[in-house]
C-alpha cells in the first residue's frame, strides 16, 4: 500500500478487505468481499492458464449478475482489457462489439450466448468463451466452451492470490462503448488510472461541500444502494462499482428494472441510495404503488447520464425528504466530471454542478479555436485524470475528440462565474429556427414544470422557410388532459416566442430510451 498504486489490482485488494461484508445482493443470493474475491482469483488464474494476458480483450456480456465483477476483475487484475457490452444488444450488434474489440476470450450469461452463437464462426480470434446460467440444454448452449461457477459455490472456493502481473496505471483497462445515441457506438479506451478517478474526486467533492456548508461530515458507515443501472455502461461500473466496493458497501442488483419490484428491495433491505439516471428516478416518484411501501431509508436518489429537468430536483426533495444529486460526464471520461447534491443542487437546479477537483472545463467557440467568457454558451470541453486515452480501433474519431488532454465533449453549455456547469443541449439536437437557436433543455423543462407532462422531448423538424421548427413530444401523468393549445400557451408566457413549440405530439407510452436513460430522438420524427 505504500505507493497506492492507482490500479484495479489494488481496488481489487481493497474491496477483499471487507471481508464478510456483504457486496452484492441478487435476489436470493448474498455474496460477501470474501467470496467475491476468491471467485475473482481462481477466474483470473483459469484465464491465464487459457492463454488470456497483458493487453488481451476479454468481452463481458450479461445483465447485472453477481458474475459480471468477478468476471470483470479477473479480467483487469491479470491486465487483460475488458471489454463490457450491452446487455440489450441483439445478436449483430454484440457481434460488432466482439469483432471491433478483437477479443480472445467471451465471458456472458445464457441468454446473451443464444444471441452470439449463431454468429461464433464470424470471430476466429475468439478462443475461450465461458458461458454462466445455462440452465437445460437451450440449443446453442449445446455449443458451450466452457462455463464460470454462480455465486453459490464461491464462499468455498479456495483462497488464492492473484495472479502476479505487474500493471501501470496508464496500462489498459476497459474499452467501454458510447451509447450510441448520435451514431453508432465508439470503444472509448480506458486506463487504470481513468477507472480509479471516480473514487479519489467523488469522495472528495462531497466531503468539501458538507465543510462548505459549515456542517460536520458524517460518520463513514457502509451503505446499501440499489443499482438500477447496467454495470456495461460507465456510470455504474466506473463510478458505482469502484466507489462501492473501495467504501465497502452493499449494492442490490435487479434482473431488469422494475418500479415495484425496487420498491419492494428498498423496504425489505432498507436501501440509503439509489438512482442513476433521471427517468428511474421520475419513475420512483410518479408511480401510483409508491405509497404503499416505506420508503423512509432512501437518504440520497443521484443520476446524471441525461439532462434532469428542475423539477425533478424539488420533487424528489419534496416526496422522499432525500438529497437529490446530479453529475455530469460521458463514456469518454469514465463517468464524473461535475457533480454536485444537496443543498447545493437545490439551489442550482439547472445545473450538473461544478467540476470534481481534478477536472477543469472550459467552453469553446464551435470551431474550437477561442475560449467564451463567463455565461456564454458553446462546447465544453473537459480535461482531467479520467479522460480516456481516445477511441479504439478509430483514429480518426480520436484526432477529432481528443486535443491536448482535452475531450471535446459535443454538448453545449455555460459556466457561471463560480464554475458552475450549465449543460444547454448536444450540439448535434439543438434547433436552429431562423437564425435563433433553441436548445432543447429550456424547452422541455418549461414543459416537465407542467403538472400534468411526466416526459418531453423538443427535436427539430425541417422547415422550409426557417430551416428548422422546435416540436415537443410529450407523455402524461396516469389521467391527466391537456391540449396541445394549452400546453402552448405555457410555453408561450415563459419563453420566447421563438421557443413554442410549432406542434406537439402526446405519447401514449413514456419516451423511448436506451439502456442509459437517454431519449431516442431520432425515434420521435415519426409522431410528426
Ligand atoms: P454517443 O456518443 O454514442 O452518441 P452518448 O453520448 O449518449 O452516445 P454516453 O457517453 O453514454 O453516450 O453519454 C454522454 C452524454 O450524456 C453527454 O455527452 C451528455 O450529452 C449526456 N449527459 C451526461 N450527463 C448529463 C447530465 N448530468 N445532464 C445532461 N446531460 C448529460
Ligand atoms: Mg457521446
Amino acid at each position: 500500500w505504500k505507493n497506492a498504486p492507482p490500479n484495479l489490482r489494488a481496488i481489487a485488494l481493497l474491496g477483499q478487505s471487507h471481508a464478510d461484508r456483504e457486496f452484492v445482493i441478487y435476489e436470493d443470493e448474498r455474496v460477501s468481499y470474501d467470496s467475491w474475491f476468491r471467485a475473482v482469483a481462481n477466474l483470473a488464474h483459469d484465464l491465464r492458464a487459457r492463454g488470456i494476458g497483458k493487453g488481451d480483450r476479454v468481452a463481458l456480456a450479461m445483465r447485472n449478475l453477481p458474475e459480471w465483477p468477478v468476471a470483470f476483475f479477473a479480467a483487469t487484475t491479470i491486465g487483460a482489457v475488458c471489454v463490457p457490452l450491452n446487455a440489450w444488444w441483439t445478436g449483430a450488434e454484440l457481434s460488432f462489439g466482439l469483432s471491433d474489440s478483437g477479443a480472445k476470450a467471451l465471458i456472458c450469461d445464457s441468454e446473451r450466448w443464444e444471441r452470439i452463437a449463431p454468429h461464433r464462426g464470424e470471430f476466429p480470434g475468439l478462443e475461450t468463451v465461458l458461458v454462466t446460467r445455462h440452465e437445460g440444454e437451450p440449443s446453442a448452449a449445446e455449443r458451450l466452451e466452457g462455463v464460470i461457477g454462480t455465486p453459490r459455490e464461491y464462499a468455498s472456493l479456495p483462497l488464492r492470490e492473484l495472479p502476479a502481473v505487474e500493471i501501470a496505471p496508464e496500462d489498459d483497462a476497459t474499452i467501454f462503448y458510447t451509447s450510441g445515441t448520435t451514431g453508432k457506438p465508439k470503444g472509448a479506451l480506458g486506463t487504470h488510472r481513468n477507472l480509479c478517478t471516480n473514487i479519489l474526486s467523488g469522495g472528495y467533492n462531497a466531503a468539501c461541500a458538507v465543510l462548505r456548508r459549515g456542517e460536520a461530515l458524517p460518520e463513514p458507515k457502509p451503505r446499501t444502494g440499489l443499482t438500477v443501472i447496467p454495470l456495461f455502461h460507465v456510470t455504474a461500473c466506473s463510478a458505482g462499482l469502484m466507489s462501492n466496493i473501495a467504501a465497502g458497501n452493499t449494492m442490490i442488483f435487479m434482473y431488469k428494472w422494475d418500479a415495484v419490484q425496487a420498491f419492494k428491495i428498498i423496504e425489505r433491505e432498507k436501501v440509503s441510495s439509489t438512482g442513476g439516471v433521471p427517468t428511474i428516478a421520475w419513475q420512483l416518484l410518479e408511480h401510483p404503488e409508491r405509497k404503499n411501501y416505506n420508503l423512509s431509508s432512501i437518504e440520497a436518489i443521484g443520476y446524471g447520464g441525461a439532462p434532469a429537468a428542475p423539477e425533478l430536483v424539488r420533487k424528489i426533495h419534496e416526496v422522499f425528504g432525500a438529497l437529490p444529486g446530479n453529475g455530469w460526464g460521458m463514456t469518454e471520461t469514465m463517468a464524473t466530471v461535475t457533480g454536485h447534491s444537496s443543498e447545493d443542487y437545490l439551489n442550482r437546479p439547472d445545473s450538473c454542478g461544478p467540476p470534481v477537483a481534478v477536472a477543469d472545463l472550459k467552453i469553446m467557440s464551435d470551431d474550437g479555436t477561442r475560449e467564451l467568457p463567463v455565461g456564454e454558451i458553446g462546447e465544453l470541453w473537459a480535461r482531467g485524470p479520467m479522460v480516456v486515452k481516445g477511441y479504439w480501433n478509430n483514429p480518426d474519431a480520436t484526432a477529432e475528440t481528443f486535443i491536448d488532454g482535452w475531450v471535446r465533449t459535443g454538448d453545449l453549455a455555460r459556466l457561471d462565474e463560480e464554475g458552475w456547469c450549465y449543460i444547454a443541449d448536444r450540439a448535434k439536437d439543438m434547433i436552429i429556427r431562423g437564425g435563433e437557436n433553441i436548445y432543447s433543455s429550456e424547452v422541455e423543462n418549461v414543459l416537465y414544470d407542467h403538472p400534468a407532462v411526466t416526459d418531453a422531448a423538443l427535436i427539430g423538424l425541417p422547415h422550409q422557410q426557417l430551416g428548422e421548427e422546435p416540436a415537443a413530444v410529450v407523455h402524461l401523468a396516469h389521467g391527466a388532459h391537456v391540449s396541445e393549445d394549452e400546453l402552448r400557451d405555457w410555453v408561450a408566457v415563459r419563453l420566447a416566442r421563438f421557443k413554442v413549440p410549432a406542434r406537439i405530439a402526446f405519447s401514449k407510452e413514456t419516451l423511448p430510451r436506451n439502456a442509459n436513460g437517454k431519449i431516442l430522438k431520432k425515434d420521435l420524427f415519426s409522431f410528426f
